[in-house]
């Protein structure tokens, strides 16, 4: 987190607004968000939990898995004990599975490493796998009350609104002087009051860029802090942020072996890390369709069906998935049906279960019931 700056030495033109963080928790207390199961607790456990799901994910998808996750792995003890089979099955479709490879990392170091508790500050979370400056501020300020100021997506379009703040995001520099201004936008709260006035400053200021400062079409009629707001002012709301450099989105194709017996056993493997889909069990991927083919017994290489395409769209990348279908006898139900260190045949209980990728998930439950039995 970078050092914060003085306010008599912020970047000219960029001026606080006059009791801003006062302002945004008492907005929060009446027109926030105040009903989320993460927010009747200050136990870290549960709250660090959130914040990792809501990272890149809204958070009505996030509630599901939120309670899932709660009711398997109830403390970080039980997470840390899980085999990471079971964290990536339970995450299966919340995507982004590098955070549940860190978090079931996270919670292992907790244990191993803080005797199962939490460090009490935003600095000692985040030396820990998978919570970044934003997180662990979230988490020391919503837990513990520290006055430290985050700065994920939604909160940099509220406060380059406000501010007026027109340099550029893409450079690291520009980012580190806005962390820096909203770190002296706390100064402000009494000392005294922090462990109140801070969780709920953070969730309001997150809940203002979520539902009222919105990326296309910001609520300024019904905002807060519209009378301060230099966007506002100048008729520019969402000419902020100011954001050059965008990263350049690729695209790439696979041919995906959708191998199944008549019983309902599925062929899978674990991907390799790095990669798509690291860590997860998935259907063979091949770079070509005649890749595929070659790569199976000769004897069954006529047996193949291509299945309607599929886009599958990743942060920066399109996926465009060709699934070919195999159905194979029964007596290939006990043989390694391809040379692949880990693949094998799942049964239709086993599956379901597994960390599979979203689209997979989506296509072995569509193709017929006397073919995939799932469950
Ligand atoms: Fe965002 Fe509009 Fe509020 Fe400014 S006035 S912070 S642009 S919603």
């Amino acid at each position: 987190m970078p050092k914060p700056l003085k306010y008599d030495k912020l970047p000219l033109p960029y001026e606080a607004p006059a009791a801003w963080a006062q302002r945004v928790v008492a907005w929060q207390l009446t027109h926030g968000r105040n009903d989320l199961p993460w927010q009747s607790t200050r136990d870290p456990y549960p709250v660090w939990l959130s914040e990792i799901m809501l990272q890149q994910t809204q958070v009505v998808t996030v509630l599901d898995y939120f309670n899932r996750f709660l009711k398997r792995f109830p403390n970080v003890l039980a997470l840390a004990q899980a085999t990471q089979d079971e964290v990536l099955g339970l995450w299966s479709g919340l995507g982004y599975y590098s955070r549940a490879r860190n978090l079931h990392a996270c919670a292992q170091q907790v244990v191993s490493e803080w005797s199962g508790v939490f460090p009490r500050s935003a600095a000692g979370l985040q030396t820990l796998p998978g919570i970044g400056p934003s997180t662990a501020a979230a988490i020391a300020s919503i837990c513990y009350g520290e006055r430290v100021a985050i700065l994920d997506g939604n909160v940099k379009r509220v406060l380059t609104r406000v501010l007026g703040f027109d340099a550029d995001l893409s450079q690291a520099r520009n980012e580190r002087v806005l962390w820096a201004l909203a770190q002296n936008l706390l100064e402000p709260l009494s000392a005294a009051d922090l462990t109140k006035a801070m969780p709920r400053y953070t969730q309001g200021v997150m809940d203002l860029g979520a539902t009222v400062c919105r990326l296309r079409k910001p609520l300024c009629l019904e905002c807060p802090v519209a009378d301060v707001c230099t966007a506002r002012q100048q008729g520019r709301e969402t000419a902020y942020p100011v954001k050059t450099r965008r990263v350049k989105r690729t695209s790439q194709s696979y041919w995906c072996l959708v191998a199944t017996t008549p019983c309902g056993d599925v062929w899978l493997s674990t991907r390799p890390t790095p990669g798509v889909w690291a860590g997860l069990y998935c259907a063979e991927l091949f770079e070509s369709h005649s890749a595929l083919v070659q790569a199976l017994p000769p004897k069954i290489q006529n047996q193949v069906q291509d299945l309607p395409p599929l886009l599958h769209k990743l942060t920066h990348r399109d996926l465009h998935l060709h699934p070919v279908r195999l159905q194979v006898s029964k007596s290939y139900i006990q043989k390694a049906l391809l040379p692949t260190p880990t693949g094998r045949w799942f049964s239709g209980k086993e599956w379901p279960e597994l960390g599979l990728p979203a689209p997979l998930r989506v296509l072995l439950e569509q193709l017929e019931p006397q073919q995939i039995l799932s469950r």
